[in-house]
């Protein structure tokens, strides 16, 4: 998919980093430097695509010049109203996820 001009590839699998912090899980990673969108496997595919939205912003906030900060609070709300959008599900089928081992 292109975010920004950019390629981006979106994979599901396990990736360093996602693992508890403070009690929270975290569900996607954003690799701006290499265009990688990373799922968490075990997250419910609605979780999926709702991390996805998530990180796509964090994408798009990353290729904008904008300074601004990436408010972890303020991005999972966006992306859980464009989620209820069906936002998600449109994403997904521009992505097409695919599953690494
Ligand atoms: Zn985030």
């Amino acid at each position: 998919m292109k975010i920004c001009g950019h390629d981006y590839k979106v994979t599901i699998e396990f990736a360093d980093g996602m693992k508890r912090e403070d009690d929270k899980m975290w569900f996607g990673q954003v690799r701006i430097s290499t265009g990688v969108i990373i799922l968490w496997p075990k997250a419910k595919r609605n979780v999926q695509e709702e991390s996805l939205i998530h990180e796509v912003i964090h994408a798009i906030l990353s290729h904008s010049n904008s300074k601004c900060e990436h408010d972890e609070s303020m991005i999972q709300a966006i992306a859980g109203g464009l989620y209820q959008l069906g936002v998600g599900r449109f994403l997904w089928n521009i992505a097409k996820p695919k599953k690494v081992k």
